[in-house]
């Protein structure tokens, strides 16, 4: 769990909840550590700037390159995409989508949706939206996972990196982050039967 800023803590209870070993990334050796990695909700500008002051950037981004499965939501979703307009400090980039910061204007500062999102079966998911992003311009390789009524991306998939506008560890509902645990899951024992 990347815990440099934001909502780190109600992720870790939300993995720890269904089982899921979790612990805080804050430095490069921490990094090397985990088999996966939750970029959370908060200031993406002020993650972004401590990415660079911990020297983390560079080695997420290799980690990354080399297959490490991440889930970024909402702040986090902005710092994994390629094509941010206004962020003031490089994204980390691995996502070929563009996303815009504070999509929603002052009226719809935060608001909740019932949304159905590919994948997870038993039901919409009830998605919490604080400040959010929505994401843009999927490249090829991009899967859409949710979309709002109104048409507009707010859940998707690259390969093993995945993009929420929204707030799963904000609810009672584990499925999303069951969903990632599985994928992280599954790259481990790709990998474990490539060794
Ligand atoms: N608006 C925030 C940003 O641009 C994201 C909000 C959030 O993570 N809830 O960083």
């Amino acid at each position: 769990m990347l815990a440099l800023q934001g909502d780190f803590r109600e992720h870790i209870a939300a993995l720890h909840a269904i089982g899921a070993t979790a612990c805080e990334v804050r430095t490069a050796a921490q990094l090397a550590d985990v088999d996966a990695l939750i970029l959370p909700g908060g200031e993406s500008t002020t993650i972004a700037r401590l990415l660079i002051a911990f020297e983390l950037l560079e080695p997420l981004r290799a980690r990354l390159a080399a297959g490490l499965p991440a889930w970024g939501t909402c702040a986090g979703a902005i710092l994994l995409a390629r094509r941010v307009p206004g962020l003031d400090r490089p994204p980390i980039g691995v996502l070929d989508v563009t996303v815009d910061r504070n999509a929603f204007g002052r009226q719809l500062d935060s608001f909740e949706a019932e949304l159905d999102v590919a994948g997870i079966a038993g039901g919409p998911v009830r998605a919490v939206f604080i400040r959010a992003p929505v994401i843009r311009e999927p490249g090829p390789g991009v899967e859409v996972l949710a979309r709002l009524a109104d048409g507009r991306i707010v859940a998707c998939r690259q390969g093993r990196v995945l993009a929420t506008a929204f707030h799963p560890e904000l609810t009672d509902d584990r499925r999303m982050h069951a969903a990632f645990v599985a994928l992280a899951d599954a790259a481990l024992a790709a990998e474990g039967s490539a060794a």
